[in-house]
């Protein structure tokens, strides 16, 4: 038996069904069981999502800075004491195991903390006398409606990499959520309205191209974060900016790591273990590609392959290391690189095809696969696989190490692992990435710094949050003053309080 929920819209503070007669199946992947039907939009439900969206903003922007803060800070206690029932939720739809899906709850917390400290991060500059008797001043202003479109893999984190920062700045904000995985988008908007945010200032829209296309096209709406695979981002970038908008657009990844011959190869395992089959390789910061230099190869795949037969794959909800693929579709897709690699003449070390899962037959399992001897000519090394497949490619040189990664289409993020101080210096110079780790297999920037790939990685010239996001929810103005007659008036003797 199984029961189906009918997943909507938020607008205006309230649940909104819409007018569509389109819906997509939503499937939990440890089961196979499909629970839910996610409303898709029409163009009409979209604009109706925005216009709510808009209503909100002029009463938001000029909402004080310190009420702004409280209710950030309401939302952040909020989400720190509830975040097991939003991970629960994102392991019923996307398939990671909790304590993965708790781990993307708090670093998108992470974000909302760092959003809380928006008086300090919005404050301008000043010029006193810069003519004579004249002021210059910098401010920053929220731009508006501002979209935020997300990928399946993170249905919270990544849109807390935006909207704590776009909110706080005084924006309003329409979320579409991928249509995989829906819900999350749901609940953060209850707790926003727990939290004390004013309707229509954070809404859902769930739905997909035909919602993402009003989103990049409605005069409403003045600036797109995207993140998902390049083909959509370069869309998105294109479509976005051609209809006037500011728009930051992450792609796709395909992560190397290289490991020098000076590294602890135990650690450099561990490292390639969590880096290549946490959330199932369904991370754009996963590594995929290890490349070995010199004579550590043979030593260096023995060790992950002996870590990698000791994960357990199985429902997320149970004890396991590693939960199913989001789709039977993509599950199939990714094992089919595998078969490519195997039969293009790479050498199957682990084979995840054949894994005895801790869930149900009609899960989307995959094990975790191990590939040696893969060349930079096949498939499996050059397309992005989003799986929990490591190619391990051997090279000579330190050269040809850098030269494969810099060679790729993609550059979000790499990883060095040596002991070698001067090498990782070199590297961390001439790589052409936008995320480095250094003995750190998953770089991904604290909240405070900004998140973002180079190349076909990211469409745009702004990271996320950060100082950058800060940068792109908000416009520069400059005010220059010349007072001739500076009256004032009026007395208060109480002391000046910010309510
Ligand atoms: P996706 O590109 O299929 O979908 C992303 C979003 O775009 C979804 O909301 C989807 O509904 C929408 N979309 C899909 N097709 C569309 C179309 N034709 N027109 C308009 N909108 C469309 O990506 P995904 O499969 O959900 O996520 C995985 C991808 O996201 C991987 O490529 C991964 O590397 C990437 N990703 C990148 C980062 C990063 O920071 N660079 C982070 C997470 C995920």
């Amino acid at each position: 038996m199984t029961s189906t929920q009918t997943i909507g819209h938020w607008a205006d503070g309230k649940s909104f069904a819409g007018n569509s007669e389109r819906t997509a199946p939503v499937t939990n992947p440890a089961t196979g069981v499909v629970t839910g039907e996610v409303a898709l939009a029409t163009a009409e439900d979209a604009r109706a999502v925005i216009d709510a969206a808009a209503a909100a903003y002029p009463a938001w922007r000029d909402t004080s800075l310190a009420k702004r803060t409280a209710i950030l800070f309401n939302f952040r206690e909020l989400l720190n004491a509830r975040k097991a029932e939003l991970a629960a939720i994102i392991t019923a739809e996307h398939g990671k195991v909790l304590s993965d899906a708790l781990g993307e709850v708090s670093r998108g917390q992470e974000v909302v903390e760092f959003a809380c400290g928006i008086p300090h991060l919005l404050k301008g500059s000043m010029s006193e006398n810069a003519s004579t008797n004249v002021d210059v001043a910098s401010i920053r202003q929220p731009l508006g409606v501002v979209g935020v479109i997300a990928p399946f893999n993170f249905p919270a984190m990544v849109p807390m990499w935006f909207f704590p920062i776009a909110i706080a700045a005084g924006n309003t904000v329409v979320l579409k959520p991928s249509e995989k995985d829906p819900s999350a988008a749901l609940w953060m908007a209850e707790l926003w309205a727990e939290a004390g945010l004013p309707a229509g200032v954070f809404n859902v829209l769930q739905g997909d191209k035909v919602a993402v296309d009003e989103l990049l096209t409605n005069r409403g709406v003045k600036a797109v974060s995207f993140v998902g695979s390049t083909p959509i981002a370069q869309y998105v970038y294109a479509t976005g900016t051609a209809h006037g908008k500011r728009v930051q657009a992450l792609g796709g990844a395909k992560n190397h790591a290289v490991i020098l011959p000076d590294a602890d190869l135990d650690l450099a395992a561990d490292a390639m273990i969590n880096a290549g089959f946490g959330s199932a390789g369904e991370r754009c910061m996963a590594i995929s590609a290890c490349v070995a230099v010199g004579p550590i190869a043979d030593e260096l795949v023995a060790k992950i392959a002996e870590r990698a037969h000791t994960l357990k794959t199985g429902d997320g909800t149970r004890d396991s290391d590693m939960g199913p693929l989001v789709t039977r579709a993509h599950r199939d897709r990714v094992s089919s690189y595998v078969d490519a690699g195997e039969a293009d003449g790479a050498k199957v070390v682990v084979d995840g095809r054949t894994v005895t899962p801790d869930g149900a037959d009609e899960g989307f399992w995959l094990g975790p696969t191990l590939l040696d001897h893969v060349t930079p000519q096949m498939s499996v090394y050059t397309d992005e696989i989003f799986g929990p497949v490591l190619s391990v490619l051997r090279v000579d040189t330190y050269d040809e190490a850098l030269e494969l990664v810099n060679s790729g289409p993609f550059g979000n993020g790499t990883a060095i692992f040596t002991n070698d101080g001067g090498a990782a210096r070199r590297f961390q110079n001439e790589v052409e990435v936008g995320m480095v780790g250094i003995n750190v297999p998953i770089p991904v920037p604290t909240a405070y710094y900004s998140f973002g790939g180079w190349r076909s990685s990211l469409f745009g010239d702004t990271h996320a949050h950060g100082t950058e996001g800060v940068h792109f929810f908000t416009r520069g103005k400059v005010v220059t003053t010349r007072w001739q007659d500076p009256t004032h008036g009026g007395i208060n003797l109480g002391f000046p309080q910010n309510d």
